[in-house]
């Protein structure tokens, strides 16, 4: 986190009374009696979203008494509802140091019509009206009671520890980034010969053959991410290569195979303009590094979230051990 994030957090959490969770920076506490979490909007990252866990008399929030309030408010841009979990995605900018006032108002505002439209603060997993605490449920921003807590804790537990027992498929995993290499290829091919430049055949080629892997093999480990990126990486050059000698075989009335092995003979008699023909390659490597790069991150990145399991806490509590 920057240090200017960090001085944006603290001082709404002044301002609002919230407390800063030390790991995650999201603002937890409670206004009017509501649990509430303020954080950084996932949908859209601009904004700041404010999530809470209601009931009303023992029901579920009313979808269209909640999308009515955020139509009057013009501070409001958004809301989605899953079951008890409310989060309306705030204008002020996140991180404009300038629109915190406008955060102070919009929070109250919320507050306050949910506190007169009698609703009250439930676990979000299991709806009793009990005290809830907010924490990182395998990486998820929950409001959960202390028994939900606990036993959502442990199911996730199994469940990585299930997911760690399970071999994975290595052979199937090859197979299934084998078969997103050859759409990639496919792509190339079909789009080098409409004569488009082959942006996006790199692109459905990485994507494809990470994908392959983890649908195949299980799940994609940095041993499949070796994998899948070596093959993609030999697969780009080969429908590339193939690419070409599909016109060189229309050109000369020549078989394909004899034209795909005749590429470097023609690059060096000049008969096919080299220059172009790295330069295009190049090109296409670079969309392929566009494609899996992201794609790679994501994938580890969910890997570690999936992990992630605690109690949100200031940074002063911070030293005492955590239950999971
Ligand atoms: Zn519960």
């Amino acid at each position: 986190m920057s240090k200017s994030q960090q001085n944006y957090l603290d001082q709404v959490a002044q301002r609002l009374h919230l407390t800063a969770d030390a790991q995650s920076g999201i603002l937890f506490g409670m206004q009017g009696g509501l649990h509430m979490m303020l954080m950084r909007s996932t949908s859209n990252q601009n904004f700041v979203s404010l999530v809470f866990s209601l009931t009303h008399s023992g029901q579920e929030p009313d979808a269209a008494e909640i999308k009515a309030f955020v139509k009057s408010n013009k501070l409001i841009v958004n809301y989605s509802i899953r079951r008890s979990r409310v989060e309306f995605i705030l204008k002020p900018r996140f991180g404009s140091f300038k629109q915190i006032d406008q955060l102070e108002q919009v929070t109250g505002e919320v507050v306050s019509l949910l506190r007169t439209g009698g609703y009250q603060s439930c676990c979000q997993n299991c709806g009793q009206t009990a005290e809830t605490d907010a924490c990182i449920m395998a990486g998820v921003p929950s409001l959960l009671c202390d028994s939900c807590y606990q036993q959502l804790g442990h199911n996730q537990e199994q469940i990585q520890q299930e997911s760690a027992g399970k071999p994975e498929n290595v052979l199937a995993g090859v197979v299934g980034a084998l078969l997103g290499c050859l759409l990639g290829v496919g792509c190339i091919v079909l789009l080098g010969q409409l004569g488009y430049v082959a942006a996006l055949s790199g692109i459905v080629l990485a994507v494809c053959s990470l994908k392959g892997y983890e649908l195949l093999g299980g799940r994609l480990s940095t041993k499949g991410i070796v994998i899948a990126c070596v093959l993609m990486l030999a697969m780009t050059y080969v429908g590339y290569r193939l690419d070409w000698a599909i016109t060189v075989a229309k050109y000369f009335e020549a078989s394909l195979t004899d034209s795909y092995r005749a590429i470097p003979y023609l690059i060096d008699e000049e008969i096919l303009d080299g220059g172009v023909y790295t330069g295009e390659l190049i090109k296409l490597y670079a969309f392929t590094l566009i494609g899996a790069i992201p794609t790679i991150i994501s994938s580890v990145k969910n890997r570690k979230m999936a992990k992630v399991t605690y109690r949100m806490q200031s940074q002063r509590a911070v030293n005492s051990t955590p239950e999971f």
